[in-house]
């Protein structure tokens, strides 16, 4: 056992760095362990995927919000994938800010697709049915490239230890 002299924390013998951020080795205060740690091993792909679809979905969201204001009500359909474009993006921010149980991960990632899939599908299906072409490339590339994302952060999560704040200690 090591005591720090610092923050007077115990730790197992092979711990070379307090939580604290004292340095046994070295004797100096270096970055805390346990930031670095979340930062090596929570910045798994799966919480990258979650920072650039909640950017995307912010950008979306600021997007569509005059949309949002013009179209309220005139279409219910409208405005609950409106809604649940606004939920998942908060779902996003979630993920990347908090430390969820691996169920609630699986969760958002399997929502997440359903709300970019479902998207993605009901404006190519609208497409091809009206026989307009698709003119919006950069939201079909949007919608298809987070559907895909979705599905490997879903896939992912399943390998990523679920116990990774306990083993700091
Ligand atoms: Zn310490």
């Amino acid at each position: 056992m090591r005591t720090c002299p610092h923050c007077k924390l115990i730790s197992p013998q092979d711990v070379i760095r307090c939580d604290c951020g004292y340095d046994f080795l070295s004797g100096e205060m270096k970055g805390s362990y346990i930031e670095s740690k979340v930062f090596q091993g929570g910045m798994t792909t799966s919480k990258i995927i979650a920072v650039i679809l909640a950017a995307g979905g912010t950008f979306w969201g600021v997007f569509c919000l005059p949309i949002l204001i013009g179209a309220w009500t005139h279409s219910v359909t409208l405005d609950l994938s409106l809604l649940a474009g606004y939920l998942i993006t908060v779902g996003y921010f979630i993920l990347c800010r908090l430390k969820l149980s691996l169920p609630a991960r699986r969760a958002i990632w399997i929502f997440s697709a359903l709300i970019q899939g479902g998207w993605l599908f009901f404006y190519l299906y609208g497409s091809i049915v009206r026989g307009t072409p698709i003119t919006e490339w950069i939201i079909v590339v949007w919608w298809a490239f987070a559907l895909v994302a979705s599905l490997i952060a879903l896939i992912l999560e399943r390998c990523e230890p679920d116990t990774k704040q306990d083993k700091v200690s």
